[in-house]
């Protein structure tokens, strides 16, 4: 049985005053919450007040990016350690944004994978594709090709630590969230491909959440769907309300 897992990736939004506020609301509506894992990813100049501020709360921290070095001279980078350093459990590696505004590339995302692992923070690696990409039929050769591209090297016993994201491009920020037959879809074969290069147990265990305009109205019908196990939420991870009312889809 694989514990769903709720994460908000925060962006370049907010400011001090207001990422407070919101992580002060989610430590107090998420009390007494069972069986559901949950984690917010601030922007990183705002990580270690957030992580005070969730400090003894079922808030998990997370960050959005890290870089593959550990140290040195690499101006307006941030490492594995330092994000160690301030508590954070979780960084997402491999965010449509990094991809295709920050040119980030899937052997990028590899080194920043393995420097995670490395140091001890659980990546979560996100594949998604194109609309042009989803309409030309080539959908689930993008998801082959990041995942082996992004995950390559990755033991049978890292690929425990490691969390999927499908985030098809086209349903990111846009209002358009795929159904939940299409984003099953993928996910069933995200599983497949986890059977594939490694073996049934890893297929089974490890989460894929499904991230493209999540919101209270849609989050139940497809967490409800076999293989989505949790969701990246961006926009409504903004509001306590909406990411809460997300995270209450899982129970009806
Ligand atoms: C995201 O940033 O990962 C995301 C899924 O954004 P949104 O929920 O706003 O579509």
């Amino acid at each position: 049985m694989r514990r769903p897992f709720i994460a908000g990736n925060w962006k370049m939004n907010l400011d001090r005053a207001s990422a407070l506020a919101l992580a002060e609301g989610l430590a107090k509506q998420s009390k007494g919450l069972d069986g559901v894992d949950l984690a917010v990813c601030p922007p990183s100049v705002y990580v270690d007040a957030i992580g005070r501020a969730l400090a003894g709360s079922n808030v998990a921290l997370g960050a959005q990016n890290v870089y593959h070095e550990a140290n040195g001279a690499y101006t307006g980078e941030v490492s594995v350690a330092m994000l160690r350093d301030l508590g954070c459990k979780y960084v997402i590696l491999g965010h449509s944004e990094r991809r295709h505004i920050l040119g980030e590339t899937d052997a990028e995302i590899n080194k920043k994978t393995h420097a995670a692992l490395a140091g001890g923070l659980l990546p979560i690696v996100c594949v998604g594709e194109l609309l042009d990409e989803r309409e030309a039929g080539q959908t689930l050769d993008v998801i082959r090709r990041q995942f082996d591209g992004s995950l390559a090297g990755v033991s049978e016993e890292q690929m425990g630590n490691i969390v999927i994201a499908y985030e098809p491009v086209w349903a990111i920020g846009t209002g358009k969230v795929a159904s939940p037959t299409q984003a099953e879809e993928v996910h069933l074969a995200l599983r497949n491909l986890l059977q594939e290069r490694y073996n049934k147990g890893v297929a089974e265990a490890v989460r894929i959440q499904y991230g493209g305009s999540v919101k209270p109205d849609n989050a139940t019908v497809l967490l409800a769907q076999p293989n989505i196990d949790g969701a990246l939420v961006g926009g409504a991870s903004l509001k306590v309300d909406q990411f809460m009312g997300i995270v209450a889809g899982l129970t009806k």
